[in-house]
């Protein structure tokens, strides 16, 4: 039996980032800026923790300066308000990312809102999503921009695939409908009210699955040679006390029937702060008034 490609996210990943630090090199030696990205968390959630580590890490190997922001669980919604509009003023700063999800006192939404959508490397701002199904060009969310690369890396044209995207999310599922529709695919969006999602995905070329759902999605629905990319992250027991990260996708089953899909861990996951930190390269540019070093895209 054949067994589907895999689409190896962590070195595509890996690409990206070298040519992301590359084009920094360009924009300090050619324009003399220093790009630069703030990475606020609220709070001790321990995945976020995690989360804004990585990001400080890769921003850092990527040769950019890192701003990082830690506040106590308890602060108020004014004061991270306060600190928003601090970072949209400072020079320094290219790039703001707030780590979600915020406390329970903080609206989300208020706080996406007040970040400049210039500086707005996580693509949240009502006015990126606006200009992402105008066709303009804003800045798209990190997860679903990763997921095209990978998606275009392997299929090259994806003009006319039918493409499924599970999932009505504002970071992942709708901006991934408008790439994909963007891309001159058709597009079905499925959602928890879908009637017969087996019989959605078993139409579909490429299945996009963002549902929050451990091996939700079996490979006994999809069409055979379809492209699968699993957004999801989830946590499940493997016994003995131990536990292990599964997607959206039941693996296993799927790799029979699938021409390609990503692994989890190592597929979309890594590429998600890759594409943080391409974000971050043209927020800079766009601000500074510069051209995109070709090293970005190279
Ligand atoms: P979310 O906000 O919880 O959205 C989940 C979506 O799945 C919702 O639109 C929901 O539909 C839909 N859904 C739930 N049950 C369903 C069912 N039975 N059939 C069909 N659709 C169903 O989650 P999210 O933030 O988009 O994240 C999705 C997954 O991706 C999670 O596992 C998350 O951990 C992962 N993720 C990974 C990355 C990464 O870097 N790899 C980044 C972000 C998220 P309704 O709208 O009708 O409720």
């Amino acid at each position: 039996m054949t067994q589907a490609t895999l689409i190896d996210g962590k070195a595509f990943a890996l690409t990206v980032r070298e040519r992301v630090a590359r084009a920094v090199q360009v924009l300090k030696d050619r324009d003399g800026i220093t790009t630069g990205l703030a990475v606020v968390l609220v709070g001790e959630d321990p995945a976020s923790q995690i989360y804004v580590r990585n990001k400080h890490k890769a921003t850092v190997d990527a040769g950019m300066e890192s701003f990082e922001h830690r506040l106590p669980a308890d602060t108020s919604e004014a004061d991270l308000l306060a600190l928003v509009r601090q970072l949209n003023e400072d020079p320094r700063v290219n790039g703001i990312l707030v780590q979600l999800p915020l406390p329970k006192q903080i609206d989300e939404a208020a706080v996406i809102a007040a970040i400049h959508p210039d500086k707005d490397v996580d693509g949240f701002h009502i006015i990126n999503a606006g200009r992402l199904w105008t066709g303009g060009a804003g800045t798209v969310p990190c997860t679903p921009l990763g997921c095209l690369l990978l998606l275009k890396h392997h299929l090259g044209d994806l003009s006319g695939k039918k493409a499924l995207v599970i999932g009505r999310s504002n970071i992942v599922g709708k901006p991934m409908a408008g790439l994909l529709l963007n891309e001159s695919c058709t597009v079905t969006v499925a959602h928890s009210r879908t009637r017969d999602l087996a019989a959605e995905v078993a139409q579909a070329d490429i299945v996009v699955a963002a549902v929050g759902r451990p091996q939700f999605v079996k490979g006994e629905w999809l069409k055979p040679g379809a492209v699968v990319i699993d957004v999801g992250i989830n946590r499940i027991d493997a016994g003995e006390g131990k536990t292990r990260v599964v997607g959206d996708v039941d693996f296993e089953s799927a790799l029979a029937v699938a021409g390609a899909i990503t692994p989890v861990p190592g597929g979309v996951g890594p590429m998600t702060i890759a594409m943080l930190l391409y974000n971050t390269v043209r927020a800079t540019c766009l601000q500074a008034g510069v051209a995109v070093p070709a090293e970005l895209d190279a």
